[in-house]
């Protein structure tokens, strides 16, 4: 059973077990159900841009300052 898509009209062989989407090819259908294409989401704003000194001098200072502030916390418990 040869059925002609209702997007591009091509002729085209249903796929069976698809109620819903008989009336598409496809290519039109993959095309239809692939999400847009979204920029990956960076971890870090630092990670936008190339790696300057100054964005890892940054890094390495809240990391410090981290650290220090666990090991207060871990002085101020004893
Ligand atoms: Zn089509």
């Amino acid at each position: 059973m040869v059925k002609t898509c209702r997007q591009c009209g091509v002729e085209f062989q249903p796929t069976p077990g698809k109620p819903g989407y008989i009336d598409e090819c496809l290519e039109c259908l993959t095309a239809r159900n692939l999400p847009p294409p979204k920029p990956p989401q960076p971890l870090w704003i630092y990670d936008k841009r190339p790696r300057s000194l100054t964005d890892i001098l940054l890094n390495v200072l809240i990391w410090l300052l981290l650290v220090i502030i666990m090991m207060y916390a871990c002085y101020k418990s004893r």
